[in-house]
């Protein structure tokens, strides 16, 4: 079996209402899937963290070194293409465009077998997880304070039972979105804040301080993911759990944050962090540290269901009393293509997402979408 071809699949929609997280702004929402073709005609489907033309560049740079390999060879096409471009890219667009590629081998290697990847990962310990809805940025023309208490009413009566807003935005601001979201959502849906390291240090633990008495598990990225003496300070200095490690790639990007305890709760991206291959070694260094694992998500259903077929094959914490559940992140955006990329969406019931059991990432593609979707100039 060998791989024959790589393609690329930009997809885009512009966005009817811009919106901001502290350290970016979406007029659009752009995503790149990877197809990866085999001489045997099975075909492996992944997607890349991040800016998407930047991540095509790379994939479209690795193709060369993956024609004519076995794409079951996952670890050794990993090392080879990591190595490639080493010397000068241990980290960023050459990781996210790896991880993609890899994803889309698990992808070939669990239709192969006709099981899905996460029974190749190691078995299935749940076969549904619950999901938080990711959303509540600042949107253009809307006051942030009703817009992001609306929403989360919303999410409250589809069954949601935990939400994720985003600060960053200013302090006065930002109590007054925490306060009014947790009135809007009451007592008992769990909360969590992303400041997307719009704060320093002093901001932060300020922030931290002043928002734990409204019950929030967790303060995502309180500062630039650089300064990891920063996330210990913070960890210090304020009494909610911090979380981060979107932007941190490969164990060796996940070795300081967590052998030095940086985080509470790491939050690598299967489609950013080396994909199924690194993503297994890092959950696995986050266990021997007893440093809990929540997955970042943010892209199509692709990235969904690659996520849940990991999610699937986490080891639980402890193994057999009252573990704790890893949870999906869904997002809640505005993004018409995230779903219709698959034949079949990925939805949630009650805040409760399926884990697809079809070979695998347990999904087919709907490629008239990839068309609808493909920007003019692609
Ligand atoms: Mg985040």
């Amino acid at each position: 079996m060998k791989i024959e071809a790589v393609r690329t699949h930009l997809l885009e929609h512009r966005l009817d209402t811009a919106f901001e997280s502290a350290s970016m702004r979406f007029d659009r929402r752009q995503h790149l899937l990877v197809e990866v073709i085999c001489d045997d005609g099975t075909v492996g489907w992944g997607e890349c963290l991040g800016p998407a033309g930047a991540n095509r560049a790379v994939v479209e740079t690795y193709a060369g070194w993956l024609i004519g390999m076995n794409p079951l060879e996952t670890e050794k096409i990993w090392a080879v293409l990591y190595n490639a471009l080493r010397d000068q890219g241990q980290r960023g667009l050459t990781v996210t465009a790896l991880s993609g590629i890899d994803v889309a081998l698990w992808d070939i290697k669990g239709r192969h077998f006709g099981v899905p990847v996460s029974v190749l990962l190691g078995g299935r310990f749940r076969e549904s997880v619950r999901a938080y809805a990711t959303g509540a940025f600042k949107r253009d023309g809307v006051d942030r304070v009703t817009d992001n208490a609306e929403e989360a009413a919303r999410h409250r009566a589809a069954g949601f039972h935990a939400m994720k807003i985003k600060i960053g935005f200013g302090f006065d601001e930002d109590m007054a979105v925490i306060r009014a979201v947790r009135d809007a959502m009451g007592p008992d849906m769990r909360l969590m804040i992303d400041g997307n390291h719009g704060y320093d240090t002093v901001e932060a633990i300020r922030v931290g301080r002043a928002a734990a008495e409204y019950g929030v598990d967790w303060f995502e990225e309180p500062v630039t993911p650089e300064h990891l003496s920063a996330y210990r300070e913070i960890r210090a200095q304020q009494p909610i759990p911090v979380a981060g490690g979107e932007t941190w790639h490969t164990r060796w990007g996940m070795r300081e944050p967590v052998e030095t305890r940086a985080v509470d709760i790491l939050q690598p991206d299967l489609c950013g962090c080396g994909g199924f291959t690194e993503m297994k070694r890092i959950a696995d260094l986050a266990a021997l540290h007893n440093i809990r694992v929540v997955p970042h998500v943010w892209g199509t259903a692709v990235q969904i269901a690659a996520s849940l077929q990991f999610m699937a094959a986490m080891v639980p914490n402890p193994v057999r009393v009252n573990p704790v559940e890893p949870i999906l992140e869904f997002d809640r955006t505005e993004n018409p293509f995230r779903q219709a990329v698959l034949t079949a969406p990925i939805d949630h019931v009650d805040g409760v997402v399926a884990i697809p059991d079809g070979p695998g990432l347990g999904v087919e593609i709907n490629r008239q979408a990839l068309k609808d979707f493909a920007p003019e100039e692609a």
